[in-house]
């Protein structure tokens, strides 16, 4: 027996509370039992499977909250979108992969290129495609200004030329939301475009990159005068760093959020599996009520992040908080684990440890994707805490 989203009596829409409990039901289903605690060999087995869950979820309504009628969704706010990974986490159940570049970059789409939302959010949300990040590129990270991939037009079409790198679910998406130049080489952020490219036009390579796991986790994306409609432009020609600035907000914070609704379920999981064991290292309980402090910690702030968000404020360089708490949490509880199972973390074959391990590999990655940890607290220094520059030797 299943609860549709219709069927909860108050409008879950504007009613968040009645949202959480028709959830809660729903996601007690048995129908639902075949995505808890299911480990996948593979990235694109993973993200396939989820793809099925977020079918599974529009099809009764629940993840279609959040998100406006016009774009496929039911209504509601960022807070029903949260709402939603924290009770997936509750009942066990993963947060769908694609939801952190739905996350990242549908906010976008919604606010500078609302047709184009209106055209494919709907697939994205009944789980029949997802999307990547195309920003960085082999000497454009931090310093994402010094992009050099180019767009020029034609006549006809925007004329995509160069490269990125470490494009997350790059290898298994349908479209990439890239950031390219089409100003001179020398404008800086202000000759950039945000535009939306499909990976089966013609001139787009993809290679996957495998992560230190052997997961292919990430992609290396090469475009070779790749032609693009000016309707899958995102903002207005040179104007895609304030589409980039408005879209970190949402990528830092909500991915702040899912991260800390699965770490919790991790916590819990540690609890039970520690539980079983005959002996734990020295301070490992302790550890663990640390963590558990440390999670709870980013939670309230990424409520208040997120209560923001859904009021319309802008968060701006603030979100680098969230960001630098997410990487403590990650490292912290999965340092944990890999303590507590000791010789078993790293030789056990069964799928509970390889997904610890899987976990604790991509966990090194906190302090570097969406920004590193360094740039984030200089951020934090400059433009919230305003501290004085350090002055160069
Ligand atoms: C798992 C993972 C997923 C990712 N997913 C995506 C994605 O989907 N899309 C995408 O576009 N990118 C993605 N990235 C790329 C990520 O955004 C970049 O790796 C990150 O911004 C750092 O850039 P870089 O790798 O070029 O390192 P660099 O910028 O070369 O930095 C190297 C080192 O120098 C330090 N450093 C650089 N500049 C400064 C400074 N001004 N002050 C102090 N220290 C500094 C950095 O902290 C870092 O330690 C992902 C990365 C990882 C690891």
């Amino acid at each position: 027996m299943t609860t549709t989203a219709g069927a909860v009596g108050a409008d879950p829409a504007a009613d968040l509370d009645a949202y959480r409990r028709g959830l809660r039901a729903h996601l007690a289903a048995p129908s639902l039992d075949r995505w808890r605690g299911r480990f996948h060999p593979t990235t694109e087995a993973r993200i396939h499977d989820h793809g099925a869950l977020l079918a599974a979820l529009h099809g009764a309504g629940w993840n279609r909250y959040g998100w406006p009628e016009s774009a496929g969704g039911l209504g509601g706010d960022v807070l029903h979108r949260a709402v939603l990974y924290d009770e997936l986490s509750r009942a066990g159940l993963p947060v769908p992969d694609p939801c952190l570049m739905l996350e990242t970059l549908a906010p976008a789409l919604l606010r500078f290129a609302p047709d184009l939302a209106d055209a494919y959010l709907p697939r994205y949300l009944r789980g029949e495609e997802w999307w990547g990040q195309g920003f960085s590129e082999p000497e454009a990270g931090s310093d994402l200004a010094a992009l050099r991939c180019r767009a020029h037009w034609d006549g006809e079409s925007y004329i995509v030329s160069g490269q990125k790198l470490w494009t997350t679910h790059g290898a298994t998406a349908s479209r990439l939301v890239c950031l390219v130049r089409t100003g001179t080489p020398e404008s800086r952020h202000r000759g950039l475009s945000m535009i939306m490219i499909d990976v089966d036009s013609p001139g787009v390579a993809i290679r996957p990159i495998a992560i230190a796991s052997g997961l292919n986790e990430l992609a290396e994306v090469f475009f070779d005068d790749v032609a693009v409609p000016a309707s899958r432009l995102i903002g207005a020609e040179n104007d895609g760093w304030a589409v980039a600035m408005h879209l970190m907000q949402f990528e830092r914070s909500m991915y702040a959020w899912q991260s800390a609704a699965v770490a919790l379920r991790r916590i819990r999981e540690l609890r039970d599996q520690a539980a079983t064991l005959d002996k734990l290292p020295d301070g490992a309980v302790r550890r663990l009520g640390e963590t558990y402090a440390d999670v709870v910690s980013l939670r309230a702030r990424s409520a208040d992040t997120l209560r923001r968000l859904a009021a319309g404020q802008s968060v701006g360089p603030e979100a680098s908080v969230d960001k630098v708490l997410l990487a403590r949490v990650e490292i912290g509880l999965f340092d944990l684990a890999r303590d507590v199972f000791g010789p078993a973390f790293l030789l056990s074959s069964s799928d509970e440890m390889r997904e610890w391990r899987a976990d604790w590999w991509f966990s090194r990655s906190a302090t570097i994707l969406g920004g590193s940890a360094e740039v984030q607290r200089t951020i934090l220094a400059d433009q919230v805490l305003g501290l004085p520059r350090e002055q160069s030797a």
